[in-house]
């Protein structure tokens, strides 16, 4: 059973020791690395800590607009800097991943470093590469933990607009606006009391969901109509998309984002999968309904993880032998396909 008043104490007193605070999301980061990264900016800062903030890779558009979000440093934009953060810290505060790959290139540096570090997550199966692992699965959202264990600590809640906004943003992401995930009750009263904070939830959607170009959903519709396979039979549906296919419609970092979701809402298919050609790779998304763990298939067959309905991993190969290899391996879950719920 996850302690949250327990992991908050011991969280409080590891802050109280610290001076020189890093907090990092994941690579490729979503609304929930962002904003539970910067949610506990904006609470630390206002307690007097002194925080920096780092993330492996850039933020995408829709979530660059965010207050303090200029102020995470981008690993790969900015390596020196982000090393002597990393060698300057007394504490790594990693929010939303659980295993260290998720740090892309800085992963050496700060799993080689001398610093505390703590996990704050909400991913099946943590790896153990920090003195503390603050994790609950059973949370949609790792802002969710974060508001939670804010709220012991600030003794209240911390009302603060730009924290009430990261942790909405966290929370609306990771459930898809509350169409997916593992929410609850406690997750809707968390809502209720944002909203009556004063955010502006009209324009915060607006910015997250109808920020898309044209090309996007070209793009979207070339992937429905031309790059979709259903296999019936399978209970799966699956959508490749080339390099060139992204470089016809000018595609930007995000613009695939939320395709892999769509072959879902087909009747009787129970597993969607999205193959993305890069340059000596395939990155993978997987979406399922009900029972079939795609974080186990993930991890199993393509060197990756996530959560029990959406997961995503890689496989170094071309995208005609990445798909042979996905089919010949689907062939052996065929049977837990036909049985999700
Ligand atoms: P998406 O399909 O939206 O990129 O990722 C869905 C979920 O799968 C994310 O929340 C993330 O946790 C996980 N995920 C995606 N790609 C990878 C990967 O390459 N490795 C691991 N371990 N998890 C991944
Ligand atoms: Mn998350």
């Amino acid at each position: 059973m996850f302690d949250l008043a327990k992991y908050t104490k011991e969280l409080s007193e590891i802050l109280d020791s610290s001076d020189n605070i890093l907090i990092i999301s994941h690579i490729n980061p979503d609304g929930d690395a962002i904003g539970s990264q910067l949610a506990l900016y904006h609470y630390l800062t206002s307690k007097g800590k002194k925080v920096g903030m780092m993330c492996p890779n850039s933020l995408q558009e829709f979530l660059n607009w965010m207050n303090g979000s200029d102020k995470i440093n981008i690993f790969i934009r900015k390596r020196k800097k982000c090393i002597c953060l990393i060698e300057g810290a007394d504490l790594i505060l990693m929010m939303d991943f659980n295993q260290p790959n998720r740090l892309g290139e800085a992963e050496s540096y700060v799993t080689g470093s001398a610093a505390v570090k703590v996990i704050i997550d909400h991913h099946l199966e943590p790896h153990n590469f920090a003195k503390l692992s603050i994790s609950d699965p059973s949370r949609c959202s790792t802002s969710e933990i974060v508001h939670e264990m804010v709220t012991i600590m600030n003794g209240g809640p911390f009302l603060n607009k730009s924290y009430s906004e990261d942790i909405y943003v966290g929370i609306i992401t990771d459930t898809g606006n509350f169409e997916h995930g593992s929410y609850t009750g406690r997750t809707l009263r968390i809502i209720a009391d944002l909203l009556e904070s004063g955010i502006d939830k009209d324009q915060l959607l607006n910015i997250i969901y109808n920020n898309f170009s044209a090309d996007r959903m070209k793009l979207l519709g070339l992937a429905l109509n031309q790059r979709m396979t259903v296999l019936s039979e399978y209970r799966t549906a699956y959508i490749h998309l080339t390099k060139k296919d992204l470089a016809d419609f000018n595609h930007v970092k995000g613009d695939t984002e939320g395709f892999v979701n769509l072959p879902l809402s087909i009747k009787g298919i129970n597993f969607s999968v999205l193959f993305i050609e890069k340059d000596n790779f395939v990155k993978l998304s997987f979406r399922s309904k009900g029972k079939f763990p795609v974080n186990e298939f993930a991890s199993k067959y393509f060197a990756g993880g996530g959560h029990r309905n959406a997961s995503g991993g890689e496989y170094y190969d071309t995208l005609e032998n990445t798909i042979k290899y996905f089919l010949k391996v689907l062939e052996e879950n065929v049977d837990r396909l036909k049985n999700v719920f």
